[in-house]
């Protein structure tokens, strides 16, 4: 994700306030620091009772978030959708196989109203509580190991998601009077059923049936599309596992190119009327994939591409294989929301808290973009940021900062920090370290204290100090690690 520039003065205050809020507990007497290289608190991880599948997947800071007693290979989600009433309609089938014996099992949807389950081909009990929680009891309990097929049939007007510090999310409806789903962390649900945890990567499917006129774009292969009585179905194939929030739906009058990489990877462009002008940042979309393989390994989907709104939403994101872009994209948007694709969606997250295995090497990335092609010296550039940055971002930590202060630090601590760990352990062993865990974690999920883990062992080197100082901690580091090997103040 990339938030809008125009957000970012709100973020700085907001930022502030719990700096200042920072020094005052850093001054309580008889404070020590923690010494132990802990992990989110996950104790309010439901458990799971008898059969029943838990409604939260534990994540330390949206602990509701996706359930457990099963895991989730396939969504197959068609939807008809008319931008004239708002409404739609959909039915998802989920495959699954249950990793618990389970009388009863959840799913999440926002708001959507449920018209019937089928679990087995069979009518399932249903039933919709709390924010998101749809529980089904199918007809006979699932056996562990088995696989199984839910079908859910639901309809309404899709609703966003407010967020206080990154506002709009989700189902949101474009200037052009199409819609558009992208969010982090949440998205998914305000459209379809799913187990919205990134911990619950799967394939994804979509077919969507909408008006004449309008076109449909979404992630993965495209598979065609056939009209009848006045409405257009489009079908998209994502293969590659992928996480909830990563899934996008686009509905619009697009102006569609399609081209492909030198390997032959399909891209797919799509533009919405009065969103041309990132036509000039992604024709350069061949060079960035390159630019980014030759530092992170090879491009790690089958299809590429970028959705440009016109609309100057509150942040572009890197939904898989075809990032969404607000109206204020521009080329460093490209290069970051494509970094994603190997760091936050090849490689997903364990947790939430280690959203900087995403956001500070997609920032970093684009330092690198501008080390090779702009010529930038970015000892230079750190050099400069760390004097700018004082009294700044310094209070903001990059691991466990804190359910609501994802984003905060990670796009210039983050990139600071990322520097800082190229000149500690050496050009050679960063290029190293960074290419073998793209590879090592390739379509899966890994976490912050993994990582450390990793560089430590491609170093060779003890890094606790250093990634306390940096990643850990909310001070400004010491110069032992603000200085670390060529890099001298
Ligand atoms: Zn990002």
């Amino acid at each position: 994700m990339a938030i809008s520039p125009k957000a970012r003065p709100y973020l700085l205050v907001l930022i502030l306030v719990l700096v200042a809020a920072g020094i005052v507990v850093a001054q309580l007497p008889g404070e020590e620091p923690n010494a132990t290289r802990s992990t989110p608190d996950a104790s309010t991880t439901p458990p799971v009772v008898d059969a029943v599948g838990g409604d939260g997947a534990g994540d330390a800071y949206y602990p509701q978030d996706g359930n457990t007693g099963y895991d989730v290979s396939g969504y197959d989600v068609s939807v008809t959708y008319d931008p004239a009433t708002r409404q739609l309609d959909g039915v998802a089938k989920i495959t699954a196989t249950a990793t618990a014996d389970l009388t009863r099992f959840n799913l999440d949807l926002y708001t959507l109203v449920v018209e019937g389950v089928d679990v087995r081909g069979q009518q399932a009990e249903h039933r919709q509580e709390g924010d998101h929680e749809l529980v089904i009891t199918p007809a006979s309990p699932l056996v562990t190991g088995e696989q199984f097929t839910t079908t859910v049939r639901y309809g309404g007007e899709p609703t966003v998601f407010q967020d206080r510090a990154l506002g709009r999310s989700g189902w949101q409806v474009s200037s052009s009077g199409g819609a558009f789903a992208a969010g982090e962390p949440h998205s998914a649900t305000t459209w379809f059923p799913a187990n919205d945890t990134p911990r619950d990567k799967a394939s994804f499917t979509l077919t969507a049936r909408v008006p004449e006129g309008w076109s449909v774009i979404s992630n993965g292969v495209e598979d065609g599309s056939t009209t009848e009585d006045g409405w257009t179905s489009f079908r998209w194939v994502a293969e590659q596992p992928m996480a909830t929030y990563l899934t996008t739906i686009a509905i619009d009058k697009w102006t569609v190119e399609r081209s492909t990489l030198p390997d032959g990877t399909p891209v797919v462009d799509a533009y919405a009327p009065g969103a041309q002008d990132g036509r000039r940042h992604q024709e350069r979309l061949p060079e960035v994939l390159a630019f980014l393989a030759e530092k992170f390994g090879p491009y790690p989907f089958e299809s590429a591409g970028g959705i440009f709104l016109a609309d100057d939403i509150g942040f572009s994101l890197e939904t898989q294989t075809r990032p969404i872009y607000a109206g204020w994209a521009d080329l460093d948007t490209v290069v970051h929301e494509n970094a994603h694709q190997w760091f936050g969606d090849s490689v997903s997250l364990e947790n939430w808290a280690d959203i900087c295995l995403n956001e500070c090497f997609a920032s970093y990335a684009q330092w690198l973009w501008d080390e090779a092609k702009e010529g930038v010296d970015l000892d230079d550039r750190y050099r400069a940021q760390v004097e700018r940055a004082r009294d700044s971002f310094w209070g903001r930590k990059l691991y466990d900062m804190g359910r609501g202060n994802e984003f905060k630090g990670v796009y210039d601590k983050g990139q600071l920090a990322l520097h800082a760990l190229r000149h500690r352990i050496g050009d050679d062993v960063f290029d190293r370290a960074v290419k073998e865990w793209t590879t090592a974690n390739r379509g899966g999920n890994a976490s912050w204290p993994e990582f450390e883990a990793h560089v430590e062992r491609a170093s060779g080197q003890d890094l606790d100090a250093f990634f306390d100082a940096w990643f850990r901690g909310d001070d400004i580091p010491d110069d032992e690690h603000l200085y670390p090997g060529s890099l001298r103040r």
